[in-house]
C-alpha cells in the first residue's frame, strides 16, 4: 500500500546542526558555531533548566496541572480568556490546529514569499490550497495592507508574520487591522509574532481582543530558548476559542515543557540579556559587515551577499553555520542569527574574509 499522493508536499529544510557539520568537515564541535537556527545564543532559561529537573520524576502523569497553569498564566499576562490560549507542540502545532479549525477541504491560504515554509506545509496536510503574496526585495521587503490585500483573492487564512522571517520586517498593526478589515468576514488573518519579544512594537492581541477575525502566535522556541521542548500557543478570538477542545491533541504540550514555560515566563533576566545582546548584535552587523543588510526587528540579519550558498559552504569551512537562503527564494542572501558577543563579532570577520576573497 502506499500513502496518499503527497507529491505537492515538500520537505521542511532546517538550518544545519552542529554536531552534522562538525562530522562532515572532521571538526569538534566546540570549534563551530551555528548561528543559522534563530536559536537563543545563552541557551535555555536556567530557571527552565531548574524547573525541568525538579518535574522529571512526575513524566509518567499525564500533564495535567501544569497545562492549565501554564494557560491560566498566559491567559493573565495577555489579559484574554484561558481558553483563547491553544497550547502546542512548539508555534508550528498550533499553525496545525489553525488549519485543523479552519480550513475545508480545497479552501485557499495565502502566504508571504519570501517566507516560513510551515505555513504553506500545515495547510497541505489538511488538504489546503496555497497562494502567495510578494515581499519585493527592492522594496526593502515592506510589509503593507496593499502588498497583501492586492494579492488577497478570498483566502480562508491570511498569514502575517510579525517580525517577518528571514527578513526581519513588521507589518504595521494599523496595516493589520486594515487587511482584517477589508478581507471577508470568513477569512482569518493569523500574526505570526515568533520573534514578538525582539521587536519594540506592540504586539496584535489587541486586535485579537477586539475581533474575531485575528489570531496570533507565540512561541517559546526564541527569546526563551526552548527550541528543543516544542511549546508554543495560539492566541484566538474568544468567539470561537473553545474550538480547541474539538482539534486539539489531547494534552498538546508536555509536563517538562509547561513547567519549563512556567519557569521561563518569570525568567526576566534571562529574557532581557537575550533581548539586550540581540539589540546590540543587530547594530553590530549592519555597522561591520561589507554587505548590504535590512533593518530586522528579529534575532537575526539578512544580509545580501551574492551567491549564498557558496557564501555559506565557505563560512561553514571556517566553521560559522549560517543560514542560506535559496530555499526562501533569496539565492543572494544569507540569514545570521544573532549570537553572543564574541559569536557575532566572529561570524562578521569570517564573513567579510569570505566576501573579500
Ligand atoms: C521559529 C518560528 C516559528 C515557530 O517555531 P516553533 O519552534 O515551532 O515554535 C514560527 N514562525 C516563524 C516565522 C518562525 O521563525
Amino acid at each position: 500500500m502506499q500513502p496518499r499522493d503527497l507529491s505537492a508536499h515538500t520537505e521542511y529544510v532546517a538550518g544545519r546542526g552542529i554536531e552534522e557539520v562538525a562530522r562532515e568537515l572532521g571538526m569538534e564541535p566546540t570549534e563551530l558555531i551555528k548561528l543559522a537556527s534563530n536559536e537563543n545564543a545563552f541557551g535555555p532559561s536556567p530557571a527552565a533548566v531548574d524547573a525541568i529537573e525538579a518535574h522529571a520524576g512526575s513524566v509518567s502523569s499525564y500533564p495535567k496541572t501544569s497545562h492549565t497553569d501554564l494557560t491560566e498564566r498566559l491567559a493573565t499576562d495577555w489579559n484574554v480568556e484561558p481558553d483563547q490560549i491553544w497550547l502546542s507542540a512548539g508555534g508550528d502545532g498550533s499553525l496545525d490546529y489553525l488549519s485543523r479549525a479552519i480550513l475545508r477541504p480545497g479552501e485557499k491560504v495565502l502566504v508571504p514569499q519570501p517566507g516560513f515554509a510551515y505555513y504553506a506545509m500545515s495547510a497541505r496536510y489538511h488538504h489546503g490550497e496555497i497562494h502567495e503574496y510578494s515581499l519585493d526585495q527592492g522594496d526593502g521587503f515592506t510589509q503593507r495592507a496593499e502588498t497583501v490585500l492586492s494579492a488577497y483573492d478570498g483566502e480562508r487564512i491570511v498569514y502575517l508574520t510579525s517580525p517577518h522571517n528571514p527578513t526581519g520586517t513588521v507589518c504595521p498593526l494599523e496595516d493589520v487591522e486594515r487587511i482584517a478589515e477589508e478581507t471577508d468576514e470568513e477569512t482569518l488573518v493569523v500574526v505570526d509574532e515568533a520573534y514578538g519579544e525582539f521587536a519594540d512594537v506592540d504586539s496584535a492581541v489587541g486586535l485579537v481582543r477586539e475581533r474575531d477575525d485575528v489570531a496570533v502566535i507565540r512561541t517559546f522556541s526564541k527569546a526563551y530558548g526552548l527550541a528543543g521542548l516544542r511549546l508554543g500557543y495560539a492566541i484566538t478570538p474568544s468567539e470561537w476559542a473553545d474550538a480547541y477542545a474539538r482539534v486539539n491533541t489531547p494534552f498538546a504540550a508536555g509536563e517538562l515543557s509547561c513547567r519549563a514555560g512556567l519557569a521561563a515566563l518569570d525568567d526576566d533576566e534571562h529574557v532581557e540579556r537575550t533581548v539586550s545582546t540581540v539589540e546590540w548584535a543587530r547594530e553590530y552587523i549592519y555597522e561591520h559587515v561589507d554587505a548590504p543588510t535590512w533593518e530586522s526587528h528579529g534575532n537575526f540579519v539578512l544580509i545580501q551577499v551574492g551567491d549564498a550558498t557558496t557564501v555559506a559552504d565557505r563560512l561553514q569551512e571556517r566553521g560559522v553555520i549560517v543560514r542560506d537562503c535559496t530555499s526562501f527564494g533569496l539565492a543572494d542572501c544569507i540569514r545570521v542569527t544573532c549570537g553572543t558577543e564574541a559569536e557575532t563579532k566572529r561570524a562578521v570577520e569570517a564573513i567579510n574574509e569570505v566576501l573579500a576573497e
